[in-house]
C-alpha cells in the first residue's frame, strides 16, 4: 500500500483552500476529481478520504460490470461506463485488467423470464447486446450449469449480456489515484470531513481532523457513509437504507468458468478470477447495519446455493470472506443532485451494489455538472425531488427474481 502510494500518487500539504472539495477517496469521488482537472482544468482540488482510497465498497466490490439494467434512464448511463474501459486503461496507462467475459443472468420462473424479456427488450432499443436464451442455449454458454429438473429451482432461461464482465476493482482505484495526481490533484488520505460551512446561502467551507479548508464546491461520495455526512453535515435527509453485503472467494480451481453467472431465485452470483478463484456474492443482509462484519450464515447460504446450480463447485474450499456497505435507495437508482441544500453542494450516492460499473462514467458528468453548475441531461433523472414527486424509478422491478445481478 505505502509503496503504491510512492510511486503511484503523491502526498501533499493540505492547504487552507480548494477549488472543490470531494469526501470519499472511493470510485466516485476519486473519478469526480479526475475529470474536474482533465475535462475542466479545475485541477485544485482535494480528494478528502477518512481511512484510505479504496476503503469502502470501490475496494471492496466483486468487480462486475454490465449495462443491461432495466430502465431507459439507467441503461445510457451504463452503457457508456462500460464502453469506457478500455480508454480509460488507455489513458491512465494502467491494466484496468477489463475482461469483457459477458452475463448470464438465470432466470427459474416464467415470472423472471417475463421480466428479462422486457428488459432485453429496453436494452436492444438502445443498441445494447442482451438477449434471451433458453435452457439449453444456457448450458451451451456456461457448460457447468445444471439445467435438469434437479435444482430446487430449476433454470428457465436466462439473459445474456456479452459485452459485460469483469474489471479489476482496486487497479482502478490506484489508477485514477495515479492519473488524479499527476494532474494536480490532492489526495488527503487519513482525513476526516467532520463539518460544512454555509455563508450566505452557498457553501464556504468544510471542516476537517486537518484543518479547515474554504471552498465553492464540495461533493458527498461517501458511498455508506453518504446518508449520515447529508444528515449531520448537510441537513438533509435522504432516503438511504445502508446494509451489508458480503463476498467470498475460493480456492484457485482450473479455468472452469468463463463468465459471470448470477441468479436471483437463489440470490447469489459467482465469476472466476484470472487467477482461477471463484469469487461469490449475493444478495445483501435484509437488516440495515453499518458493519462489515461477515456471518456464518453468509458462508452457509452462499454454499449451498451456488453449487445448486454450479454443482462442480461442491468441495470447493472458502479462502476468504468479507463485506462492504451498500447504500440502497427505494427505487435502487443513485441520487446524482446539485445545489441542495445550498448553492455549491453536490451529491453522488445511493448507488447500493451497482455503484462499481457506473463510477468512470458518472464521475464525468458530475465533474461537468461541479465546473458549469449545470446538471448534464443523462444525470438528471436521478435528483432526489423524483422522492418527493413520486416519480420512482422501475430498476426495482428489473431486480424481482433475479436480484442477484450486480
Ligand atoms: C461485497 C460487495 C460487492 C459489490 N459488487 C459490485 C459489483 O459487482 N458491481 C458494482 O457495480 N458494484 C458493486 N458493489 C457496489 C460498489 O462497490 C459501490 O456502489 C461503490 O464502490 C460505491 O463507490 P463510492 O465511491 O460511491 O463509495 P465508497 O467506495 O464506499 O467510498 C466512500 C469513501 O468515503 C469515505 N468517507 C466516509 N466518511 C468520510 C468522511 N467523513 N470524510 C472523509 N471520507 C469519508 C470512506 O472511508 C470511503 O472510502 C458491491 C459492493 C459490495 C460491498
Amino acid at each position: 500500500m505505502f509503496g503504491l502510494h510512492k510511486r503511484l500518487w503523491a502526498a501533499r500539504p493540505v492547504k487552507s483552500s480548494y477549488d472543490a472539495v470531494i469526501i470519499g477517496g472511493g470510485l466516485h469521488g476519486l473519478a469526480t476529481a479526475y475529470f474536474l482537472a482533465r475535462d475542466h482544468n479545475i485541477t485544485n482540488v482535494a480528494v478528502i478520504e477518512k481511512r484510505f482510497i479504496g476503503f469502502g465498497g470501490s475496494g471492496r466490490n466483486t468487480a462486475i460490470v454490465r449495462a443491461n439494467q432495466r430502465t431507459q434512464e439507467n441503461l445510457p448511463l451504463y452503457k457508456e461506463a462500460l464502453d469506457l474501459w478500455p480508454e480509460l486503461t488507455r489513458e491512465l496507462d494502467f491494466n484496468l485488467m477489463f475482461h469483457n467475459c459477458g452475463n448470464l443472468n438465470l432466470a427459474h420462473s416464467e415470472a423472471a423470464l417475463k421480466a428479462m424479456r422486457l428488459q432485453v427488450a429496453s436494452a436492444q432499443f438502445l443498441g445494447i447486446d442482451s438477449r434471451l436464451l433458453d435452457p439449453k442455449e444456457c448450458k451451451e454458454v456456461v457448460p457447468a450449469l445444471d439445467i435438469s429438473g434437479r435444482p430446487r429451482y430449476p433454470i428457465t432461461g436466462g439473459m445474456y449480456h456479452p459485452p459485460g464482465g469483469i474489471v479489476r476493482h482496486d487497479a482502478v482505484v490506484w489508477g485514477l489515484a495515479k492519473g488524479c495526481s499527476r494532474r494536480g490533484v490532492h489526495i488527503h488520505q487519513g482525513t476526516e470531513v467532520t463539518g460544512i460551512g454555509f455563508e450566505k446561502g452557498k457553501v464556504a467551507w468544510v471542516d476537517t481532523d486537518r484543518g479547515k479548508i474554504r471552498t465553492p464546491r464540495v461533493l458527498n461520495a461517501a458511498g455508506g457513509y453518504s446518508a449520515g455526512i447529508a444528515s449531520r453535515l448537510m441537513g438533509l435527509r435522504l432516503p438511504i437504507s445502508v446494509l451489508t453485503i458480503q463476498a467470498m472467494v475460493t480456492q484457485p480451481l482450473k479455468p472452469l468458468l468463463h463468465h459471470v453467472v448470477s441468479s436471483g431465485a437463489y440470490h447469489c452470483y459467482a465469476n472466476q478470477t484470472l487467477k482461477g478463484e471463484i469469487v461469490t456474492g449475493a444478495h445483501m443482509d435484509p437488516w440495515p447495519n453499518f458493519t462489515t462484519q461477515t456471518t456464518a450464515a453468509y458462508i452457509k447460504h452462499q454454499a449451498e446455493f451456488v453449487t445448486e446450480f454450479l454443482p462442480c463447485l461442491k468441495g470447493a474450499k472458502f479462502m476468504r470472506i468479507w463485506g462492504g456497505l451498500a447504500d440502497m435507495t427505494p427505487d435502487m437508482a443513485p441520487i446524482i443532485d446539485g445545489h441542495v441544500p445550498a448553492e455549491g453542494c453536490f451529491l453522488d450516492c445511493g448507488w447500493g451494489y451497482f455503484g462499481f460499473k457506473s463510477s468512470t462514467v458518472t464521475g464525468r458528468y458530475m465533474a461537468r455538472y461541479m465546473a458549469t453548475g449545470e446538471c448534464p441531461e443523462i444525470l438528471q433523472p436521478f435528483a432526489l425531488k423524483r422522492f418527493q414527486e413520486h416519480r420512482l424509478m422501475g430498476e426495482t422491478a428489473a431486480l424481482v427474481d433475479y436480484s442477484a445481478n450486480n
